[in-house]
């Protein structure tokens, strides 16, 4: 196939909230405590991977910074691989950073691309998003961050070589190469497919930092079948966790111990594992962490919904229990902290939708009673508002 227009061409670029563009884009030093410490207000746990990579950032800004000055050393990107379970803050700890830093920031979901040619989004569209962001301000865009979600699923189906091509793996993974080093990529101002009579934008990536994330599942089996610990072992740790829901941190320690190989094994291609030096496992939060997210970050969920009904003039309020109740729910369904906000969303869906037509009580006290009993038909204890 050649690179024919497909029906994605000169598609317009959708920006999330996180993705809209900073006020000023200027790239200022932060030391290493710094950065950790702001990290620490938004995301939960993580101390490790939130130490990892407060010193890979200083560390990638100190060498944009220092670039003129001449010592004969030359030192390399600190890209970086972030291992770990859904939902366990791996986008939010790049959204963080980014924030933190004011340079452009773009979020990619890997399994979106494919290789030139093919039908599906082109790898460099990734830039595009950064010069969007940018305000198609060349010089912030190649001073931004990108984020990959999901590299695990471009992983080869296997290590040994395929005889068939394999488009939405290796090929992939090339082009991903090919702009994490760093290289002049020519793009598209909007996106979509190359246009021989369009105008292109140059953008040097040597200085974009990039963070890839995934939760590649399957490769604790491969570091466990390396230390020789026996597969029955992490087995019965498996079904363990799904019987109690507990000793998660278990799969947490074996990824710790990862060493390139086993990503190879796995499928990533060992030029593209070179140029991600950095590699940082994320925890499964336990139950504690889940509670203080929902309550303790700056924009902590509780807080939005707090928010939500203080627009229709009523207090919500959440009893301890209930909070407990809702990270129990969330931890059974295995998607991290992103199941607490889903959980929450069933919960008060219903309110949501009467409490615009009630005569407006003052207060709403969420219980664990009314939360057990809301895919029932309990209901919440509620003050009716004192007429004045
Ligand atoms: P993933 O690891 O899959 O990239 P995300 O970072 O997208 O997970 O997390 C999804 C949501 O869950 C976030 O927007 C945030 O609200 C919440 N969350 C996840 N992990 C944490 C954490 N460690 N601290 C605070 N919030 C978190």
């Amino acid at each position: 196939m050649t690179n024919r227009p497909t029906k994605n061409s000169n598609l317009e670029l959708n920006l999330s909230e996180e993705e809209k563009p900073a006020e000023s884009f200027k790239v200022t030093l932060q030391k290493p405590s710094k950065i950790k410490e702001f990290l620490d207000s938004y995301v939960i746990g993580q101390d490790y991977a939130k130490k990892t990579i407060s010193v890979a950032v200083y560390n990638h800004y100190k060498r944009i910074i220092n670039q003129s000055y001449e010592s004969g050393v030359e030192l390399d990107k600190s890209n970086i691989l972030l291992i770990g379970p859904t939902g366990t803050g791996k986008t939010l700890i790049a959204q963080t950073l980014a924030r933190f830093l004011s340079v452009p920031f773009a979020i990619a979901d890997a399994t979106t691309f494919t290789e030139a040619g093919y039908v599906g989004e082109d790898v460099e569209n990734i830039l595009v998003r950064l010069l969007q962001v940018s305000n198609y301000n060349v010089s912030a865009a190649e001073k931004g961050i990108v984020y990959i979600d999901e590299i695990d699923k471009v992983g080869r189906k296997s290590a040994s070589t395929s005889i068939t091509r394999d488009v939405s793996g290796e090929g992939v993974q090339q082009a991903l190469l090919k702009i994490i080093e760093g290289t002049i990529s020519n793009v598209p101002p909007k996106g979509g497919r190359k246009h021989p009579e369009q105008s292109l934008i140059s953008i040097d990536t040597s200085n974009i930092l990039f963070i890839c994330g995934g939760s590649f599942s399957g490769l604790e089996d491969i570091i466990q079948k390396r230390t020789g610990k026996g597969e029955l072992g992490f087995n019965s740790i498996k079904n363990e966790t799904i019987k109690h829901g507990s000793n998660v941190a278990d799969i947490y320690n074996i990824f710790k111990s990862v060493r390139q190989r086993d990503l190879v094994e796995f499928g990533i291609i060992p030029e593209l594992i070179g140029r991600l030096p950095v590699v940082s496992t994320m925890s499964n939060l336990s139950k504690s962490e889940m509670l203080k997210i929902l309550t303790k970050p700056k924009n902590a969920l509780i807080n939005q919904y707090k928010k939500l009904f203080q627009m229709e003039d009523v207090e919500l309020i959440f009893e301890t229990p209930a909070l407990k109740k809702i990270v129990e729910l969330a931890q059974k369904r295995n998607s991290g902290a992103r199941s607490l906000r889903a959980v929450l969303e069933e919960s008060l869906m219903n309110l949501m939708y009467e409490v615009p037509d009630m005569s407006k009580p003052e207060k709403i006290i969420i219980s664990e009673d009314f939360l057990s009993g809301v895919l029932g038909s309990s209901s919440p204890k509620e003050t009716q508002k004192k007429s004045a």
